[in-house]
């Protein structure tokens, strides 16, 4: 559940009195923020992460005939948002430390094919942009981040989107939210223009249509939203952080659990807070914690290489072992910054006597 500043709903307001309700000063100012906060010269606003996503890889040009490797660890729509251009998907394995592309694997599955590199950085801590970076700049491939859970992470001094084109997520669960929303980063400004008229409905002024659009534009109302959790966002992290060095202080003596953790030079940002379980044991953890009061998720129970809709279009299925492995033994606990510490004991205990229980 969020708990939205009273400050957005004062903001609220005044945008509906003002009269202007979608792709306005709101947005426009929204975009301005979130682009100084990734530390990139141009954001444009759309009104899903989905349509972030689908708007970056349509602006590069990618499209039927290309390949884009990505990662087999992610929510569905990093997949389908390949799909939808048309391009055929190339699931590469994952490195277990940070659920990410295994950038050594990126370099081997490329293929004349070959246009992008999709990056997804899951729970809220980037990949191995230094290496990922490399690899993409060699090869002159395009470099696109579903950063959709890793607003403002960090690796190194640079921002997760300030790599290639960041795609980020606002839906309602993320750690920054207007409901629904995203926003496209990007350092090139020609295609932030592209995406701008994609969003438009292809329209360069009114009614000058220059070429096929989508409407993807953001309201008014959900920048305000947006706009106001920005100041407080610093806070939001360092207590998701406290959060996750509570829990892992709590479980790290557990040889059933195999625990986060935040990659030296990297800022997580704490999305999720997600464990694989030794054993075979991830399922009765998750019934333990449900019989004591805890709820947790698990991300992802299946790989995306399996879903029905994407196994007979994609490539490299057959070779992500680490990816499977992730799938069958994770499962994500409450470590959001609403948690007392009080809270967090409970978590903690209940994960150490479900595993008790669930041995028995
Ligand atoms: C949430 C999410 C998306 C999709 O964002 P929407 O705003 O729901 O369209 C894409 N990729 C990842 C990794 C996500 O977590």
């Amino acid at each position: 559940m969020v708990r939205l500043p009273h400050i957005a709903e004062r903001a609220m307001v005044d945008v509906l009195r003002s009269g202007r309700l979608a792709q306005g000063e709101q947005v426009a100012a929204f975009e301005a923020e979130f682009a100084a906060l990734h530390g990139v010269p141009h954001a444009v606003a759309v009104n899903s992460g989905t349509a972030a996503l689908v708007g970056a890889l349509s602006a590069l040009g990618i499209g039927p005939g290309d390949e884009v490797l990505t990662t087999p660890f992610s929510f569905v729509a990093t997949v389908n948002a390949i799909l939808e251009v048309g391009a055929r998907p190339r699931f590469v394995d994952i490195d277990d430390r940070d659920f990410a592309l295994d950038p050594a694997a990126v370099e081997a599955a490329i293929t004349p094919a070959t246009a992008a590199i999709l990056v997804v950085h899951l729970f809220g801590q980037c990949a191995d942009m230094g290496s990922l970076t490399a690899v993409a700049a060699r090869h002159g491939l395009a470099l696109v981040e579903d950063a959709a859970q890793a607003h403002g992470a960090r690796f190194g001094v640079a921002s997760a989107g300030a790599f290639g084109v960041g795609c980020f997520s606002f839906y309602a669960t993320k750690n920054l939210t207007t409901g629904e929303g995203g926003m496209v980063t990007t350092h090139d400004v020609g295609l932030a223009e592209r995406l701008r008229l994609l969003r438009n409905h292809g329209m360069a002024s009114r009614y000058e249509y220059v070429r096929a659009g989508h409407n993807w534009r953001m309201t008014d109302l959900a920048a305000a939203i947006g706009r106001a959790q920005l100041p407080d966002y610093d806070d939001v992290v360092a207590r998701r952080t406290a959060n996750a060095v509570a829990l892992t202080e709590g479980l790290r003596d557990l040889d059933e659990l195999l625990l986060p953790a935040e990659q030296p030079g990297r800022r997580h940002v704490w999305h999720q807070y997600t464990v694989r379980v030794r054993g075979g044991r991830r399922d009765a953890l998750a019934a333990g914690l449900a019989d004591r009061g805890i709820g947790s998720a698990v991300h992802y129970p299946a790989v995306l290489a399996d879903l029905t809709h994407v196994a007979g279009v994609a490539r490299g299925g057959d070779a992500i072992p680490t990816a499977r492995r992730c799938a069958e033994s994770v499962v994500s606990i409450p470590v959001h910054h609403h948690l007392t510490a009080g809270e967090i004991e409970r978590i903690v205990w209940a994960t150490r006597d479900a595993l008790r229980g669930s041995s028995r």
